[in-house]
């Protein structure tokens, strides 16, 4: 929309001149275009921040804090999106009216190697202050296994095992755990997990061992947007797999969890009507938070964004609060609605 508004804008300022340059003798039309052109850059009668489309939450609450994806939403692979990085930045100079917390599902590395992953990309502390301003569900997912007293057979990356499942008992598994691990969905790891799931299921049939679940999913998603730029495999086809074999329900800790989306929003200390997800995912991250009672959710269409995902079709008619081409016009739109106060109810 703020693109529309501004060519529309531009194309006024292009007739106008056109019609009055018709009545000039040339060196005066040429000092004259000179002139209006330098007016044009100085004044910029069109910055984006003034034409950034309004975001209104839902029963028009008041914008208090941002939810930012990461992977998709912030970069591909091991590039920024561009402007990206001065889109975080930005993000950090409403600090004083905008708490923001980046919150994950990238399960492919463990939170420090993410940190420093971004950290090579260009997203330094102005950005990015460090690593509590991101919820991984991976650090979710240990908080559970640690409170539940569950063992678990892994099919995670070994940099998640050392780092951070650092201290998780895992001998004498009583659960299987998933997240994006390529280096792991071999057939004899996949066959070992099926095997630990059907004597588990066979334990709990014959004693009571209470309700924790045997399968655990840090996430479920399908398909993540890779570094070649292409869609790959996520974890959820192997969990599925699993389920369908075993004959048992995966509990899955990350997003869309309205488990996780409720932790991330009571960390911050405010309402979860007061919060705006930003993301690429239409399933986890527009559809998830918004079930989970966010006041607002805008999908990006860079990462997953596949075309019409904001048509609700993949999520029984959910629709995103607004869909905007990147993280730079999400931000612009949430300062610019922060910094105007356009949404007044608390
Ligand atoms: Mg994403």
């Amino acid at each position: 929309m703020a693109s529309r508004v501004r060519a529309t804008g531009n194309n006024f300022i292009l007739a106008s001149l056109l019609a009055t340059l018709s009545y000039l003798p040339f060196q005066l039309v040429a000092q004259f275009t000179l002139i209006v052109c330098v007016l044009l850059f100085v004044v910029d009668p069109f910055p984006t921040s003034r034409l950034a489309p309004k975001l209104i939450l839902a029963n028009n609450k008041a914008i208090k804090a941002a939810l930012i994806d990461i992977s998709g939403t912030l970069h591909i692979g091991d590039e920024a999106i561009p402007g990206a990085v001065d889109a975080c930045r930005k993000l950090f100079q409403y600090n004083h009216q905008l708490k923001v917390v980046f919150l994950t599902n990238t399960s492919k590395v463990s939170s420090e190697t993410l940190l420093h992953q971004l950290r090579d990309m260009g997203f330094d502390e102005s950005c990015i202050p460090d690593r509590d301003a991101i919820l991984t569900s991976v650090n979710a997912t240990r908080q559970y296994l640690v409170t539940n007293e569950l063992r678990p057979y892994c099919l995670v990356e070994d940099d998640l095992v050392e780092k951070d499942f650092q201290g998780v008992e895992m001998n004498d598994p009583n659960c299987v755990l998933v997240g994006l691990a390529p280096s792991k969905f071999s057939y004899d790891k996949l066959n070992g997990a099926f095997r630990l799931l059907s004597k588990l299921k066979g334990e709990l049939e014959h004693a009571d061992c209470g309700d924790k679940p045997s399968l655990i999913a840090i996430h479920r998603a399908k398909h993540y947007r890779d570094s070649d730029h292409q869609l790959s495999l996520g974890p959820g086809g192997f969990i599925t797999l699993l389920e369908q074999t075993a004959g048992v329900t995966a509990h899955v800790v990350g997003k869309p969890s309205h488990a996780f989306y409720h932790a991330a929003v009571s960390s911050l200390g405010v309402d979860p009507a007061n919060v705006v997800m930003v993301g690429d995912d239409v399933v986890g991250d527009i559809k998830g938070s918004l079930e989970a009672g966010l006041g607002g959710a805008i999908l990006v269409q860079t990462g997953k964004y596949t075309d019409g995902d904001e048509l609700g079709n993949k999520t029984d008619g959910v629709l995103p609060t607004l869909t905007l081409r990147s993280i730079v016009e999400a931000v612009d739109c949430i300062c610019f609605c922060v910094e105007k106060g356009t949404t007044s109810t608390t």
